[in-house]
């Protein structure tokens, strides 16, 4: 025979562990983003850094950085000075990282 309240108990331990569990997931989603956003917008400083060095060896490589936007851009992050580095929610499309890719 099943104890009921043993039952209950257990599924009240449960529900507290899930919610527990709910709430550390939601801080390691937070914590994940945060990083994406600081490393995405490491790696466009680091972009923007050697871009400009090369601009002043050669004026010509304006477009080499333009494509290096593009592909951040591709991988789902903002390179607007807006939104510079945060993620792009799934489908987005920024009015201006467009602009500034145009
Ligand atoms: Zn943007």
């Amino acid at each position: 025979m099943v104890d009921k309240s043993e039952v209950l108990a257990t599924l009240n331990r449960l529900e507290i562990d899930l919610a527990d569990t709910y709430a550390i997931v939601g801080t390691m989603k937070d914590f994940l983003n945060d990083t994406l956003t600081e490393n995405t917008q490491l790696r466009l400083e680091n972009d923007r850094l050697r871009a400009r060095l090369d601009e002043l060896e050669n004026p010509s490589k304006v477009v080499d950085r333009l494509v290096s936007l593009q592909k951040i851009y591709d991988e789902g992050f903002h390179v607007c000075r807006t939104y510079y580095g945060k993620v792009l929610e799934d489908g987005e499309n920024c009015l201006l990282c467009q602009e500034v890719l145009s």
